[in-house]
């Protein structure tokens, strides 16, 4: 597997706005996502734990599904939500807020962009660091595991170019498909009444730091391959992420704040170096020494 990643960004970007062909490929999992995420990049509990102790649970969030009557499920708030043994199933992943994004060598607009990317260089913030998520340094190699349309391609199909180069899968132990994912990738929420207004929220796209910290603490005390959960771990990492106040939390924020509609033209917009770099974010490299992804 070989990527021509310059330039690209397109597994970090919902490039909707700017793509003819709809898609929704990506958006795997047991169910219709409550959230309109897009490329949601599902940690595992180790990776969960691991951005928590570094301050930077304050960039997590969850992903719940709507399911049918045929899934197993549990209805909260009138929504019959994807569930394990009747407690909610839920992913962990990056918060997108909108940042001034143009890649593909198209105009800046405002496009949910993940929160470790650099909007200028359209590289990753983290991406030799041990918080850098297999997901993403093992991407498209579930998607080639799998024998799915790869974002490589789709970028290939709307723009030209050459994006992916070899094709063969590799990288994919953390694939984690099954019961094995039970606990490590696919979480269950202990108490569903809690989830009560949480799941309105989530829909809406208006979830609070509470709420984000709640599903952030109980994958941090998830056990794998089971569906309990160490009380006083998740306790714990529930008011850590309460307590987190990272650079990417800051900027997300600023994001937010600058940020016209998405999908709009960002004539006028900060750096990421005045959002991101001047809050502690780490820089990235560019692309003159970098082969490939
Ligand atoms: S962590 Fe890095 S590689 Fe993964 S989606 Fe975010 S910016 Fe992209
Ligand atoms: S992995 Fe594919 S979609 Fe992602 S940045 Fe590289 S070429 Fe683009």
């Amino acid at each position: 597997m070989k990527t021509n990643c310059e330039g690209c960004a397109g597994c970090c970007v919902d490039w909707r706005p700017i793509a003819d062909a709809p898609s929704d490929h990506e958006r795997r999992g047991p169910g219709e996502p409550l959230d309109d995420a897009y490329n949601f990049v599902a940690l595992t509990r180790d990776e969960v734990a691991r951005f928590v102790e570094r301050g930077l649970g304050d960039v997590l969030t969850p992903r719940l599904w709507r399911v049918d009557e045929e899934t197993a499920g549990v209805v909260v708030d009138g929504v019959r939500v994807a569930a394990l043994a009747g407690y909610p199933a839920f992913f962990v992943g990056f918060r997108k807020p909108p940042k001034p994004i143009g890649p593909f060598g198209t105009a800046r607009r405002w496009l949910s962009t993940c929160a470790f990317l650099d909007p200028d260089t359209l590289q990753c913030r983290i991406h030799d660091r041990d918080t850098y998520p297999d997901e993403c340094a093992s991407y498209p190699g579930h998607n080639l595991a799998l024998d799915a349309e790869t974002e490589c391609e789709r970028v290939e199909a709307e723009y030209g170019g050459e994006r992916l180069l070899d094709d063969e899968a590799e990288g994919h132990d953390g694939l984690m498909l099954g019961p094995q994912a039970v606990g490590a990738k696919v979480f269950a929420y202990p108490d569903p009444e809690e989830l009560t207004g949480i799941v309105e929220r989530l829909r809406r796209g208006e979830l609070t730091e509470t709420d984000r910290a709640a599903f952030v603490g109980v994958a941090a005390g998830s056990k794998p391959g089971s569906l309990s959960v160490d009380e006083e771990r998740a306790a714990t990492a529930t008011a850590d992420v309460l307590d987190a106040d990272s650079w990417a939390g800051r900027a997300i924020r600023q994001w937010a704040d600058a940020a016209g509609d998405v999908g709009s033209a960002a004539d006028d917009h900060p750096s990421g170096d005045a959002v991101e770099a001047s809050r502690g974010a780490p820089q990235t490299p560019g692309w003159d020494d970098v082969d490939g992804a």
